[in-house]
């Protein structure tokens, strides 16, 4: 059974906030004055905004859950977040959780990501001066349950260790780029010291959700204030745990084969 409405968890993915994003991410991003019309209804839901560190805690049962939570988030780290995106957010004491590539935000470096504005590394700290937790998106942002152990391993721990050099302490939450997870990378995040990882799967998360593949409503361009109003109000999306569909499984094995013909492709 489903968790009851009150007991739903939003918890918001968003990717770059502007007026003019590159056509590969257009899907996926939201113009600033929408953003600002879904903060204010993020606000007068009356809801509880948590970074996902807190939310982590409260799965884990080490802090009470506080009433009616929203956790949003930012993946990937292009170049309005530490800009006019966390001044958004500041703006409305929203607390939130950033999700970098080290990869594609490192001068010299490479990642998967098709050219877009992106913020640099070195801004990171800047981030959690808004009041921003940072967390690990890997460093080239693969497929990880399309790779080998020890490549998942390299993408895990060496963009952990990249942002732990900026920040000057621990990184302990993660997001699987595009969400795609299997068991074997949810044991690899484990072992990288991840204490966290959130995953995508158009849902809302719950009090009783799985800490290594939280659930996450990507939100699209053509989503609008009546959406986000829904989903504060635990409506317009099925909740997790809920097991893998034979669908989910299957869109694996074949993204498998596909990535091993001609590599992986941006799907959110
Ligand atoms: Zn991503």
């Amino acid at each position: 059974m489903s968790a009851p409405l009150h007991a739903r968890i939003p918890v918001l993915l968003y990717h770059a906030v502007t007026d003019d994003p590159p056509d590969w991410i257009a899907e996926f991003t939201v113009t600033p004055k929408e953003f600002a019309a879904q903060l204010d209804a993020i606000v007068d839901s009356g809801r509880t905004p948590i970074r996902i560190g807190t939310l982590v805690d409260c799965l884990a049962g080490r802090v009470p859950l506080p009433p009616r939570p929203v956790v949003l988030t930012f993946d990937d780290g292009f170049a309005d977040l530490p800009g006019p995106t966390a001044e958004a957010l500041a703006a409305r004491d929203l607390p939130a959780t950033a999700y970098l590539t080290t990869g594609a935000i490192t001068p010299g470096r490479a990642s998967l990501l098709p050219p877009a504005p992106m913020m640099a590394l070195g801004q990171a700290p800047l981030l959690e001066q808004y009041g921003m937790e940072v967390g690990g998106h890997t460093v080239t942002h693969p497929q990880l349950d399309t790779l080998s152990a020890a490549a998942v391993r390299r993408e895990l721990r060496e963009s952990k260790a990249a942002l732990e050099d900026e920040l000057g302490h621990e990184v302990l939450h993660l997001a699987y780029p595009h969400g795609y997870n299997s068991r074997a990378v949810r044991r690899a995040a484990l072992a990288a010291g991840y204490r966290s990882a959130v995953a995508v799967r158009h849902a809302l998360s719950s009090e009783r959700d799985e800490a290594y593949r939280i659930a996450r409503l990507i939100v699209r361009r053509t989503h609008t204030v009546a959406d986000v109003t829904a989903w504060m109000a635990g409506q317009g999306a099925k909740a997790a745990p809920y097991p893998d569909s034979l669908p989910t499984v299957g869109w694996r094995l074949y993204r498998r084969a596909r990535a091993a013909l001609r590599g992986p492709e941006f799907a959110g």
